[in-house]
């Protein structure tokens, strides 16, 4: 990966503008060492950027910014570094109160086994929309104080719901239904026919075609609880609809045997036999994966959500190869079965161990990859994944404005000697300061500006309480 430091100078908005009229934008950031993630990883010292409405309108000197705007609102970003916004690819809204629940249940007796079954499909089964406006605030909030300015939801109860959350919030995000026809022993509040989930995604879909930040798209549950039709007709409706379909696939060793028992065929393969292996197909996990899975992964240009903080325990991802070989692939947090926080910073550290473990260690090699390139999946990657490529992930004139201004110079990072390592290795999503999505600050110095944080905290957790009363009953029962 090269580096190159350009002079503020060298990327600034075409537009020819008298020298003495200062033009009115409505959000000008100031003194930054700008990270535009662009192939180049272009790097910009002293550098502002003007935003007017949702996109970015100009990218410059702090000099020359002063000259030429005439802000609303301004953001002094001195000894801070400003990036695009990261993008998580697989996340699950109604499992965030449950994160870290089984682990305390654990500490009272021994868990019923498979947890998915006896732990986690019970509580989604029992939420509400109410639970899950509320699950949605408490994820959106924590994914915009670590960075997070997009999210794809894996698919999940009430998806209306979550769309009101990230509205409130202003975060960016694609909100799905879980849909699950073919499997008679799942709570039957979580089954749906194969007619209701197909209208019920299409109507969905068109109740959020037009909210500036919010889109929905459909999503499968996985193959094991899917009917091929239904599979085959998701995929019909998100080609009509232009969007992407969001499944689970290759993330368990009992998933491979059920396909290679029913179909003879492995999951990858099966998908492909009913043609929904295509580009339009965000594949979560993706790591149980043959040699020839591979090679279809690359021939129909599958997305992949990479969640580093519970893939490994899966088995080893070839997450390598789909790097190498151009495959789209995000990072992702995933639910509560995942050990980390919604901080995609560190799943980037995870990957990089996992990588480094599998594909360094053992033949005495230090350089596999990059933090750097890591993070830069996370930001432009997930951008990709997400379908917003040439709209985010890079910071040039003409993109939505959707960025980060973050700490390099907390004791734990000193000294920066160089902005992209820091950000790429020695930054977690505690350093975010401020957060800008779609043209809005939406946290300025650690401070919501879009909620009121303190009361949603206080409707949180007098809605945790209840929720995880309403829990215990339904454990016992
Ligand atoms: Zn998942």
């Amino acid at each position: 990966m090269t580096r190159q430091r350009h002079s503020p100078a060298a990327v600034t908005a075409a537009g020819a503008m008298s020298p003495q009229a200062a033009q009115p934008v409505d959000l000008l950031v100031t003194g930054a060492t700008v990270l535009t993630f662009d192939e180049a990883n272009t790097t910009l010292s002293d550098a502002a950027i003007a935003v007017a409405g949702q996109r970015i309108v100009w990218i410059g000197s702090s000099r020359e910014a002063a000259r030429r705007y005439a802000a609303t609102t301004r953001l002094d970003a001195r000894g801070q570094v400003v990036m695009p916004g990261l993008t998580d690819c697989h996340t699950h809204t109604a499992q965030q109160f449950l994160r870290g629940k089984l682990v305390q249940l654990s500490r009272r007796g021994r868990l019923r086994m498979p947890p998915w079954r006896h732990y986690y499909l019970p509580y989604e089964a029992m939420l509400t929309e109410e639970d899950i406006r509320q699950s949605g605030l408490c994820a959106y909030l924590a994914m915009v104080s670590v960075g997070t300015t997009c999210f794809l939801e894996a698919g999940g109860p009430h998806p209306d719901a979550m769309g009101e959350a990230a509205d409130a919030v202003g975060i960016r995000g694609v909100v799905a239904w879980s849909t699950i026809d073919a499997d008679d022993t799942v709570p039957p509040s979580m089954r749906t026919t194969r007619r209701t989930a197909l209208r019920r995604t299409e109507a969905l879909m068109r109740r959020w075609s037009s909210h500036p930040r919010v889109r929905a798209w459909p999503a499968l549950r996985q193959i094991m609880v899917c009917s091929e039709a239904l599979q085959r007709e998701m995929m019909a409706l998100t080609k009509a609809h232009g969007a992407r379909l969001h499944t689970h696939l290759a993330e368990g060793a009992y998933e491979v045997d059920y396909a290679l028992a029913r179909w003879g065929m492995r999951p990858a393969e099966y998908l492909d036999s009913l043609a929904v292996l295509g580009p339009e197909l965000l594949a979560a996990h993706s790591v149980l994966l043959s040699v020839e899975e591979m090679e279809r992964y690359v021939d129909r240009g599958v997305s992949v959500a990479h969640c580093a903080f519970n893939n490994y325990h899966v088995g080893v991802p070839r997450l390598l190869e789909m790097i190498r070989r151009g495959v789209p692939v995000g990072m992702g947090t995933d639910g509560a079965g995942a050990w980390g926080p919604l901080d995609l910073f560190q799943v980037a550290h995870a990957a990089r161990i996992g990588l480094q473990l599998v594909h360094g260690t053992p033949n005495h090699y230090r350089g596999v990859i990059s933090s750097e390139e890591l993070l830069a999946i996370a930001v432009r990657g997930g951008a990709k994944v997400a379908g917003l490529e040439g709209e985010t992930g890079v910071l040039a004139p003409g993109r939505l404005a959707d960025f980060i201004v973050v700490d390099v110079d907390a004791h734990d990072q000193y000294p920066c000697h160089d902005p992209l390592f820091a950000v790429a290795s020695n930054t977690t999503g505690a350093q975010v300061r401020s957060v800008v999505i779609d043209g809005r600050l939406v946290m300025r110095d650690r401070e919501f500006l879009t909620v009121d944080a303190k009361a949603v905290r206080a409707g949180l957790d007098h809605h945790l309480e209840g929720l995880m009363r309403r829990y215990d009953v339904a454990l016992r029962s």
